[in-house]
């Protein structure tokens, strides 16, 4: 049985994974009702309780017919001779009660995060401080726009630093965590406390530190904590939505200090990063949707990531409400009341089509018309792509634009210049050129 199920999760998940989740587990017994798992950490356990547990059920009942339920157990935190029992206690082992303490999600790990043009430096750099803290990028500081992946990231360098390290003291707080606690502890005189809690760990993770502009006790603070920290080569890594000298009031000292690091920006993922991203999400909550459905939702989406994620939630209830199966059109009515405000642009079709037809040199009733001359299907996929991606009319209705096409044509026409956009540099030039055009 527990070949089986190795087997099945080798299939579904990515190697790193396998090898840091799975091959370190071990079955101990199994019962009429449960199969006890040893795993070696904390944070193993969490993994495998929030990941795999469902699945294990379905495996077994698939190799079996039966229901049963995986319970997890630590490896060498039995003290009792039989292993069952540790299940039942609820007592958490004082090794492991730090690292619960730390609130690290456990879904923002690196294997969740899709590296792509507008994260690929921040995702490099936070596995380098996460394999060799305190040594090469220190601080390391994150900047962007919100929902770009910021606190993510930060949340993967301390579930990396953990699985290296297990006995790694790691600590991850909002900046405004950071304040609160400063200023509970003058409140009860127990700064002592705070500042070994602070001053104590291997990696101090805060973010969004633009929220200490007009601080001026927390700053100084934090200060004191930074240089502590630094000195001692323990790892800092911090967010902000800007760069530290466009923090209003914040302090010169701390400004200069952030920049003794790294600094690496995070810009919003272009349209295959988040068709991507889509596409993980929906495994990861087992939603069967079709392709051209993902890029349809991640065309209408630009912003950023948490909109996106948003946007999935959304369409998923929506097909629950309604009982339907997911496609693009019940995609596009489920996000109808979001779009509006997401795209204002006023461009028509009919602007795209004059500036393509005039870029490539066709007549619009070519580009409109069923010639299935190379010459003119791409320029005329190109308008099509162009329609969903800068207007909100409906398929339906671009289709008709171009001569009373079928809306799967257009589907069809996005979806080819969405694949041909990422390999053909010299299509995406043209792109942009007849986009410079149409702005
Ligand atoms: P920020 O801190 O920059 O505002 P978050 O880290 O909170 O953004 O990200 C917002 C959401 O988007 C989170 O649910 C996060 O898991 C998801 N997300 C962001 N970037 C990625 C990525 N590259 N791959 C997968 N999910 C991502
Ligand atoms: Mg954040």
């Amino acid at each position: 049985l527990w070949n089986f199920l190795k087997e099945k999760f080798k299939e579904s998940l990515s190697k790193v994974s396998y090898d840091t989740w799975i091959e370190s587990a071990s079955p101990i017994r199994i019962t009429d009702n449960n199969i006890i798992i040893e795993v070696p950490s904390s944070l193993h356990k969490e993994y495998w309780e929030n990941n795999l547990a469902t699945r294990i059920v379905e495996n077994i009942y698939e190799y079996s017919s039966r229901e049963i339920s995986p319970l997890f157990v630590i490896k060498n935190e039995q003290d009792t001779p039989a292993n069952g029992n540790n299940v039942l206690r609820n007592e958490v082992p004082k090794k492991t009660l730090f690292k619960r303490d730390i609130q690290l999600n456990t879904k923002y790990t690196f294997d969740t995060f899709v590296i792509g043009k507008g994260n690929q430096m921040a995702h490099a750099a936070a596995l380098v401080v996460a394999e060799e803290p305190g040594t090469i990028y220190n601080p390391l500081f994150f900047y962007g726009g919100v929902g770009l992946g910021k606190t993510h990231l930060m949340h993967a360098i301390g579930h990396q630093m953990l699985l290296l390290n297990p006995d790694a003291r790691v600590k991850y707080v909002s900046s405004e965590t950071f304040a609160n606690d400063f200023i509970n502890s003058i409140q009860n005189k127990t700064q002592e406390k705070f500042r070994n809690e602070y001053r104590s760990v291997d990696l101090l993770l805060v973010d969004d530190i633009q929220f200490f502009a007009d601080k001026e006790g927390t700053q100084e603070e934090f200060f004191h904590t930074f240089n502590a920290l630094y000195d001692d080569r323990k790892q800092i890594v911090l967010t902000s939505d800007r760069l530290p000298n466009e923090i209003p009031k914040l302090q010169e000292r701390l400004v200069s200090r952030f920049a003794w690091g790294l600094s690496v920006d995070i810009t919003p993922p272009d349209l295959e990063t988040r068709i991507a991203i889509l596409r993980k999400k929906a495994n990861a909550e087992r939603l069967e949707i079709p392709g051209d459905t993902l890029s349809y939702i991640a065309g209408q989406i630009d912003s950023n990531i948490r909109e996106l994620e948003g946007a999935l939630v959304r369409v998923q209830a929506y097909a629950a409400i309604e009982s339907r199966d997911i496609t693009t059109s019940l995609a596009a009515d489920a996000l109808k009341s979001m779009l509006p405000s997401a795209k204002p642009s006023t461009l028509t079709i009919l602007d795209i089509q004059n500036a393509v037809s005039k870029y490539y040199q066709l007549s619009i009733a070519d580009l409109k018309g069923k010639k299935r001359i190379k010459s003119i299907v791409l320029p005329r996929q190109i308008a099509m792509y162009l329609s969903r991606e800068l207007t909100s009319n409906s398929l339906p209705k671009i289709g008709a634009e171009f001569g009373g096409k079928d809306h799967t044509t257009v589907i069809h026409a996005y979806e080819k210049i969405v694949h041909a956009l990422s390999t053909d540099d010299q299509l995406k030039q043209e792109l942009a050129d007849i986009k410079k055009k149409l702005s």
